[in-house]
């Protein structure tokens, strides 16, 4: 299953912008030091120096099975926690606020050793999001950390800069998300970067895609490493294609971590995700895999970073939804899936709404589905996808081919996404009704956050746009009419400008 995690920190970004925290910026840099030895690839010696914000410290919450009560502190050893002058500060573990009590006042300056386990691999990892998600030893001796479960931290002050350094074998790299400053030494720009992203530590295969001012590193551990040509390359065809879709690429860094395993998974996290592939037959199964190659890397723009909505739940169908349709639309535009597969993509995203909306006991709206994700997994996937390729059609009939969802998602992204703004209902609909100078309210109520059946939309959609749907019950299948050169099917799925 695709997913991601809830972006938590866009929460304490929101309460800082009306709480007016005066010391944003004050702080002096945080150090972690980390060491791996070869000897025991299993065991992290950390030593940092922070200021402890709050009295306590405390982990990234997500991530980790409920079960697992103490969460990602199960695996840590405190060895010693001490003040600017080498004196020890009392502690103590809280079970219930699951944190590390320290006897000391607000915004004190500490050092702290630790130890971390790497053991959650003995763990079920299935409600914990997924083994994607779950710190592992590859069989060579490839180390794969998601970063919640390395770094002790205290408050969420989120202009807090850290630097992290790494001592470890001779030849090792380590692959991570963060601005790298030399081979070993890297720099987080929040909290949120350092604990909610991944690294790979070892002698894995590394490549670096870039494109104006945004770099990608691309791992893979060695087992894997004759397929990270492919992955380049589809990601140098997709970038460019989602710099079209927003209008600028951001200055950032990002890691892409690619494994092989016997399932198909992809996790999204800060500014990296984690793909697993079956190394079988790559080249006939992109519906599948590039497809989540290209998701995930798309939820950096709508669902991780950029667009979101303070309804996270009620915004799934969007951030879930428009994802799927412009993952797979730019895979066809870009040439790497046939116009063939892209059909058979849409025409699949069909039959998920309808099946869900025909079959279901109990009528539920996209926005209500939201909070009941795994059990509404195809409705709001398809129904998301499916909207946007509606909302695509409309948009372009109604502006007469002058404006697209392309241009909403540009909006968005440079009224909102940028400017750390949330996208709320409400703020979607009025920027489509700006864009196209008509009303998409009655719209959104009916499908968005009314329990119509989409049915009769897509059929006239289709229509509209120039396709041919044959259905019967739930299946759908599509043809672009051969008499309609001209089609807004057509110009949907034209290569954008990409250099
Ligand atoms: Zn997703």
């Amino acid at each position: 299953m695709k997913k991601h995690k809830i972006n938590f920190f866009l929460f304490f970004i929101i309460l800082y912008s009306f709480s007016g925290f005066s010391q944003v910026g004050n702080f002096p840099l945080s150090k972690y030091h980390l060491k791996i030895s070869e000897d025991n690839l299993r065991i992290v010696e950390v030593k940092a120096s922070i200021v402890a914000q709050e009295p306590y410290l405390e982990m990234n919450p997500w991530g980790i099975p409920p079960e697992i009560k103490e969460g990602w502190a199960k695996f840590v050893d405190i060895k010693s926690i001490s003040d600017e002058n080498g004196h020890a500060i009392n502690y103590n573990w809280n079970n219930v606020s699951k944190k590390w009590e320290l006897e000391i006042a607000k915004n004190s300056k500490i050092n702290l050793i630790y130890q971390v386990r790497l053991s959650h691999d003995n763990y079920n990892w299935d409600a914990g999001g997924g083994i994607d998600g779950r710190p592992t030893v590859w069989a060579d001796n490839t180390i794969f950390w998601t970063t919640a479960g390395l770094f002790v931290y205290s408050g969420d002050e989120i202009s807090k800069k850290t630097e992290i350094t790494f001592d470890v074998p001779e030849n090792w790299k380590v692959s991570t998300a963060w601005v790298k400053l030399s081979d070993l030494k890297f720099a987080a720009k929040n909290i949120d970067e350092l604990v909610h992203n991944l690294l790979m530590i070892g002698r894995h295969e590394e490549r670096l895609v870039k494109l104006d001012n945004m770099s990608i590193t691309i791992a893979t551990p060695s087992n894997f490493k004759h397929r990270i040509d492919l992955i380049q390359q589809s990601l140098e065809k997709v970038l460019p294609a989602y710099k079209d879709i927003f209008g600028e690429l951001p200055t950032a860094n990002y890691l892409v971590c690619a494994s092989k395993n016997t399932i198909q998974d992809g996790e999204a996290y800060t500014n990296s995700f984690h793909q697993m592939f079956l190394d079988k037959d790559l080249e006939y199964n992109k519906m599948v895999w590039a497809n989540t190659l290209a998701h995930e890397m798309f939820h950096y723009w709508n669902g991780t970073n950029f667009l979101y909505s303070d309804d996270y739940e009620g915004n799934y169908w969007f951030s879930e939804g428009f994802t799927n349709y412009y993952s797979s639309l730019t895979l066809l535009r870009t040439g790497i899936i046939s116009e063939e597969d892209y059909l058979r993509f849409l025409a699949f995203q069909f039959s998920r709404i309808n099946a869900s909306q025909a079959l279901s006991k109990e009528k539920i709206s996209l926005v209500a589905a939201g909070k009941k994700k795994i059990d509404n997994w195809h409705f709001i996937y398809g129904g998301g996808t499916t909207m946007a390729f509606i909302l695509d059609v409309k948009i372009r009939t109604i502006t007469k081919g002058q404006r697209s969802l392309d241009d909403f998602m540009k909006v968005l992204y440079s009224k909102y996404g940028k400017l750390g703004k949330p996208i709320s209902l409400e703020i979607q609909i009025e920027e489509l009704n700006h864009l196209t100078n008509s009303d998409f309210r009655p719209f959104f109520n009916k499908y968005i956050t009314g329990k119509t059946s989409a049915l009769e939309v897509i059929l006239s959609a289709c229509d509209k746009a120039g396709l041919a749907v044959s259905y019967f019950q739930s299946e759908f299948y599509l043809t672009a009419r051969k008499d309609k050169i001209n089609s807004i099917y057509r110009s949907i799925i034209k290569p954008l400008k990409s250099e």
